[in-house]
């Protein structure tokens, strides 16, 4: 398997330390508001990670964290300043910030779900690791790593010499860049030091700690969950493009520090989702949730194939004619599935060339666009020669253990609902609402919803 890694900045070898066995880390959601697309597409890659890695025959350990303890808003710099997002969502609600970190995690439950992304191992929680955290942090400063002052606790980012090495953000080039936007705060060493621990009365979630009450720096949770889960060094850590700095360049200096030993093996992070050319964020403008998408009679599985169909590092537009291609693309597959045939002749020539080919093409840094062209080649040679389509169909069926598009063996077939709202159609046009409310009431209990809007009607199943 080749893939890119970040810190090195090229493709090369990736393979579990332990043979067969893959252990992997994925930066998960904060969970004080409903996550976006642009979210799941961190947290779709991870997937295709997973799936692919199975497919090739390893075993998977997948931990991704739930970040609940709140954070500030300025993620770009090393120690962010600001508010802090949780607090004013519970200050806003008047809510416990605990009620609404737990309602979002259950919200991103749902709509990874709905997604087909995969339960994950495990989904520690900041909030359940606090001795852990602090057990690390005291050991920081044990071996000067770190330093106390006023209750707060700071790493000494000249302390660790590769600081910036997978960011590109040395010291020096923070000092040259950003200084202006570098907080100056009086108890600190110098302005790139970074919290690892904090103090500060306000703060709705507090701890005991060595350092008075407080609460974690951001980057220590990660540090100190991955190693209780994953050990010291671990094969792979993923996030999305803003995860590099500054969070996982401190997880790597926090982690190195304690250890000394190398923290991740391979480093993966995806591109953008963008909207009108910028990153999807709330901070830059409108964001498009899964439920809103689902709303509007996407599947699932279709949202997925759209965030997966882009190769995982280029940036990707959300469009809604991208959406509306990947619907059709699984139309494509979904009809040749179910596809009634006469029996043509066995052969399982032309699948076991598209295997080996969908299976390279994954291998090749998570290849996505040529492993669905595969796919519709083979569709297409089948359907030309008549020949082989059974092997076909178990080969796609394979293919779905990593791609998660197809519809469920027992689900309404695509086309069949599509037939039934044609009759309906017809049968309103004709006044025939009897018949047309019959229709609908048929497809709900089959579990497809009609949703009638200004484009037509569309479907969804519920
Ligand atoms: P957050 O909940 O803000 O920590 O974000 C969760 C994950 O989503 C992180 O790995 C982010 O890097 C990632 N992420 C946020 N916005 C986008 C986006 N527009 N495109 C791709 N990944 C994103
Ligand atoms: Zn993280």
């Amino acid at each position: 398997m080749r893939l890119y890694d970040t810190l090195t900045r090229r493709v090369k070898e990736f393979a579990p330390r332990e043979p067969g066995h893959v252990r992997m880390y994925n930066c998960g959601p904060t969970v004080y508001r409903r996550n976006h697309l642009g979210n799941y597409r961190a947290y779709a890659t991870a997937d295709l990670l997973r799936r692919t890695f199975e497919l090739l025959g390893w075993r998977v350990t997948q931990v991704m964290n739930i970040t609940d303890v709140g954070h500030l808003t300025e993620d770009d710099v090393a120690d962010a300043a600001g508010e802090d997002k949780l607090q004013k969502e519970a200050q806003q609600r008047k809510l416990d910030p605990w009620q609404i970190a737990r309602e979002v995690e259950g919200w991103f439950h749902e709509d990874r779900r709905t997604l087909r992304i995969l339960d994950a191992h495990r989904y520690p929680r900041a909030t359940e690791h606090i001795p852990e955290m602090i057990a690390m942090i005291e050991a920081l400063v044990a071996n000067g790593h770190a330093y106390a002052a006023d209750g707060n606790v700071y790493f000494s980012v000249g302390s660790f010499p590769s600081y910036g090495a997978l960011s590109g953000n040395t010291v020096e080039k923070l000092d040259a860049g950003a200084s202006g936007r570098v907080e100056e705060r009086s108890d600190k060493r110098s302005p790139h030091d970074f919290a690892l621990w904090k103090h500060d009365p306000k703060h709705l979630m507090q701890w005991d700690s060595p350092w008075g009450r407080g609460f974690p720096g951001w980057h220590i949770e990660c540090s100190a969950m991955s190693r209780k889960y994953l050990g010291d060094t671990f094969d792979l850590h993923t996030g999305g493009p803003d995860n590099i700095f500054p969070h996982h360049e401190c997880e790597i200096a926090q982690s190195e520090s304690v250890t000394g030993k190398p923290f991740v093996r391979h480093w993966v992070h995806c591109g953008w989702l963008t909207l009108g050319g910028e990153k999807m964020s709330k901070r830059a403008g409108k964001i498009h949730t899964v439920p809103e998408l689902v709303e509007m009679g996407y599947a699932g599985a279709d949202i997925r194939l759209f965030l997966l169909k882009q190769h995982y590092r280029a940036p990707l537009p959300f469009r809604l004619e991208l959406l509306d291609e990947a619907r059709e693309i699984r139309k494509r597959f979904n009809n040749f599935i179910r596809q009634e045939r006469p029996p043509g002749p066995p052969d399982s020539e032309a699948a076991d060339a598209a295997r080996a080919r969908f299976r390279a093409a994954l291998e090749d840094d998570l290849n996505t666009s040529e492993a669905l062209a595969v796919l519709h080649e083979l569709m297409t040679t089948v359907n030309r020669t008549g020949a082989g389509a059974d092997e076909a169909v178990r080969f796609l069926r394979e293919a779905d253990r990593v791609l998660a598009i197809l519809d469920e063996p027992d689900e309404a077939p695509d086309a069949e609902i599509e037939r039934l709202m044609a009759e309906r159609e017809a049968a309103r046009r004709s006044r025939d609402f009897k018949r047309s409310d019959a229709i609908r009431d048929e497809l709900l209990k089959r579990g497809i919803e009609l949703l009638d809007t200004p484009q037509g009607t569309r479907w969804r199943r519920k």
